[in-house]
């Protein structure tokens, strides 16, 4: 097999990662994961059941971080329609979801961002209901400026990407500029009482490594990320997850620019932990698309590896029992959720 070292700089499709992710490399083959699942009684891999559902309302977002595995950026058109929205509220109202999981690109520049919001807290006031703000959003645009007193009105949890707690590797990796914004929009959280003890508006913090590294412990982090921003700048927060990157997309890109891809998956690979693939995040989330089209997670959506059930693959044809009782689809990037201390989009799972 001819080497994928630097053999590709642009990956110009989904088709073409899958490919790339199916390949047998010295050391392992492309259906590696699959055999570890074997190994571990995990295979075929079966939800528990769906708790979560993480709506992607577009790819539209003001920031074009060097690993984002969605590709999002100021020129991508793709966006949920308020018609899409609606089928997804109709899931909600019907069945027993418990955290409705908001993304992007930036969920909130979507012109229907702020009416579904208000729209999912009419159907179920408790819900859990997370919004994943990149904070430079906040000031982006004077329309945005009262974002948080919009997530505080709507019992919103706040989940937003922080690489670390200095400029240097916070811009390095998205764009000159957002380590002081992203300070700013904390700040300003803050002022609204969230991540503050005792007001009950969460602010959770997301770390992922700015290389071809996994990220150190998940507690160790944490603790540092808070002296360094409270001692520094007076922010607090409530938790930090750490989040492995994943071998797609624009990380996928620089593994292969920078030779980096073979060490990178044979350090995942090295790593995986039985313990973190029982608790992978697909088991209990479906992932919809801008578009309305279900996925096992997030990333199998930006490989455009729709769910295996083929009479629910679209929000609007919902069947729990269908979805509930699929095989969830795995491939080799799957090794970043089953890494060490394992990965998801709420930090580590084992
Ligand atoms: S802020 Fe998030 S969605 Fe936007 S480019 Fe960065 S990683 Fe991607
Ligand atoms: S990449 Fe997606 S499908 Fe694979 S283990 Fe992680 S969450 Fe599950």
């Amino acid at each position: 097999m001819k080497s994928l070292k630097a053999q590709h700089h642009r990956l110009s499709s989904s088709e073409e990662e899958i490919q790339i992710l199916e390949s047998d490399m010295p050391g392992f083959s492309g259906d590696r994961f699959a055999s570890e699942l074997e190994n571990s009684n995990l295979f075929p891999l079966k939800p528990t059941q769906i708790e979560v559902l993480q709506i992607n309302l577009g790819k539209m977002c003001n920031q074009v971080c060097k690993h984002c595995h969605v590709d999002a950026g100021p020129d991508r058109k793709e966006i949920m329609t308020r018609e899409t929205m609606k089928e997804c509220l109709e899931v909600i109202r019907n069945h027993e979801i418990n955290t409705i999981d908001l993304t992007g690109g930036a969920p909130e520049m979507n012109p229907d961002f702020r009416w579904f919001v208000e729209q999912v807290r009419a159907i179920d006031s408790e819900i859990t209901l997370i919004v994943r703000c990149n904070l430079t959003i906040i000031l982006a645009n004077p329309k945005y400026h009262d974002l948080p007193e919009f997530f505080k009105n709507n019992k919103i949890e706040v989940a937003s990407s922080l690489p670390y707690f200095t400029a240097m590797k916070t811009d390095s990796q998205r764009g000159d500029g957002v380590f002081d914004k992203s300070i700013k929009a904390l700040k300003l959280l803050n002022v609204q009482g969230y991540g503050v003890e005792g007001s009950g508006l969460i602010l959770n913090l997301v770390y992922n490594p700015s290389g071809a590294f996994m990220p150190a412990a998940q507690s160790g982090l944490e603790a540092e990320f808070k002296k360094r921003l409270s001692d520094n700048f007076g922010i607090t927060f409530n938790s930090l997850f750490t989040i492995t990157n994943l071998p797609i997309s624009r990380f996928l890109e620089y593994l292969l620019r920078s030779n980096n891809y073979e060490a990178y998956m044979e350090k995942l690979i090295e790593s995986y932990n039985p313990v973190a693939a029982a608790g992978v995040m697909c088991r209990n989330t479906i992932s919809v698309g801008w578009d309305g089209y279900l996925y096992d997670c997030d990333f199998n959506q930006m490989l455009e590896l729709k769910v295996s059930s083929e009479d629910s693959q679209h929000i609007r044809d919902w069947n729990q029992q269908s979805l509930t009782s699929r095989e969830i689809i795995v491939k080799n990037h799957c090794f970043g959720c089953t890494a060490g201390a394992g990965s998801s989009c709420g930090g580590t799972t084992a």
